[in-house]
């Protein structure tokens, strides 16, 4: 069986992973021209499952690895003004693992072929069950599924089910990180929290590895290399609806609403690296268009991209891997036939991401600024 995944992003890779540990032939063809082509260096909150299906794709021996380079989630999750004085609680929320996304792409490229600079354009279903994935360069490629982690905009969705499109929730933020120095440790109280200011909320969170992840692979998988990222705070400022940043830099579009504030608030997103701040907008895809299993699926964001304020869709896009993995050995091994691992696999996962599309969405309210 030969598999093609369009799409370097976690799903898309832990997927790949997860076929290369159990010998079925995978390639991954990746748009951007290289891997860390932009900004993509955020914190991501992993929940129990989402944890196991990353270590249900990744060798086992990675797994001592992977322990070493997450962190505890935590979170004070008070509302605070921003001179930092607490004027409420935002509630129960999310414990569980932080782990950088910049840092678990790279341990699960190790060892894959990823072609990068490799846009699919289309798509084409050949006889005998075969689909042939077209490129904006270069020969289309034949396989016998082709596998649409292609994000957001995905291109393979915009053949496979054309009525299902991103909807934009209008939410716009700025996001930045700032290493995470002794005085910034200072700020512990609004780590998870919100700072409700003026028609703007700003979000705080840390990453504190257990250990440096260039060193924890150096030590316990040498065959892994990791980059070299200290611990840090990611903030996140949500804008009033539809804001821009105009002719302003990230950090200049989120100090220019900070008139007033805590001087630490002010220095964070002062000393933030220009490198890993950009603005950013929230799209859901909710996924509902069916079509009939066969040789094309789809899976994380490209089927149901949820809003980041539900912190599930990294979760749920590394839980279709891990399901789709399981439903493909059972088609390599003869227990089923492809088209029924692949219906299987789109029964489960429409079902659970339409669940984590609108749970995300029933947590927009809580982030966004009161106007
Ligand atoms: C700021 C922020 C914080 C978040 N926090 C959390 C969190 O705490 N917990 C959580 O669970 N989720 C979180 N998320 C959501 C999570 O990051 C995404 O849901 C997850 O990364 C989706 O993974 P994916 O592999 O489906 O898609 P993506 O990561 O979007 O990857 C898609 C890949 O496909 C490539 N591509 C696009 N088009 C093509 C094409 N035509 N051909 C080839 N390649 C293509 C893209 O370049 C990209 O590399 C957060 C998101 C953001 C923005």
């Amino acid at each position: 069986m030969r598999v093609s995944i369009a799409g370097a992003g976690l799903g898309g890779l832990a997927l790949a992973q997860g076929l290369r540990g159990a010998g079925i032939e995978a390639a991954v063809y990746e748009r951007d021209p290289a891997i860390t082509a932009r900004f993509q260096g955020y914190r991501l909150v992993l929940n129990p499952a989402g944890l196991e299906a990353v270590r249900g794709c990744l060798p086992s021996r990675w797994h001592p690895l992977l322990d070493a380079i997450v962190g505890d989630a935590y979170g004070e999750r008070l509302i605070l003004d921003p001179r930092l004085n607490t004027i409420g609680e935002l509630g129960p929320g999310r414990t569980g693992t932080v782990v950088d996304r910049h840092v678990l792409r790279h341990l699960l490229l190790t060892g894959l072929t990823v072609h990068t600079g490799a846009a699919l354009t289309g798509y084409g279903v050949l006889g005998e069950g075969k689909v042939d994935a077209r490129f904006a360069q270069g020969d289309p490629v034949t396989s016998d599924l082709l596998v649409g982690a292609d994000g957001v905009n995905s291109a393979v969705r915009a053949t496979l089910a054309p009525r299902t499109a991103p909807t934009d929730t209008g939410v716009r933020f700025v996001i930045g990180r700032t290493t995470l120095t002794e005085r910034f440790s200072g700020l512990s109280k609004a780590f998870g929290s919100k700072i409700a200011g003026d028609g703007v909320s700003l979000l705080l969170g840390a990453m504190r590895f257990r250990t440096p992840p260039k060193e924890a692979a150096e030590r316990l998988a040498p065959e892994v290399t990791l980059p070299d990222v200290r611990d840090y705070v990611r903030w996140a400022m949500i804008l009033p609806p539809n804001g821009s940043l105009g002719a302003s830099t990230p950090q200049e579009a989120a100090l220019s609403r900070m008139d007033g504030w805590h001087p630490e608030l002010r220095a964070l997103v002062e000393q933030s690296d220009p490198d890993n701040s950009t603005l950013l907008s929230i799209r859901v895809v909710e996924p509902g268009e069916r079509w009939a299993p066969g040789p094309v699926t789809l899976l994380g964001d490209a089927i149901h991209a949820t809003s980041p304020t539900g912190g599930n869709g990294a979760n749920t896009a590394l839980r279709d891997a891990d399901l789709l993995r399981r439903c493909l050995i059972e088609a390599a091994e003869g227990r089923r036939d492809l088209v029924g691992a692949v219906g299987e696999y789109e029964r489960q996962m429409f079902e659970y991401g339409a669940e984590a599309v609108q749970h995300s969405l029933d947590a927009l309210p809580a982030y966004v600024p009161q106007p």
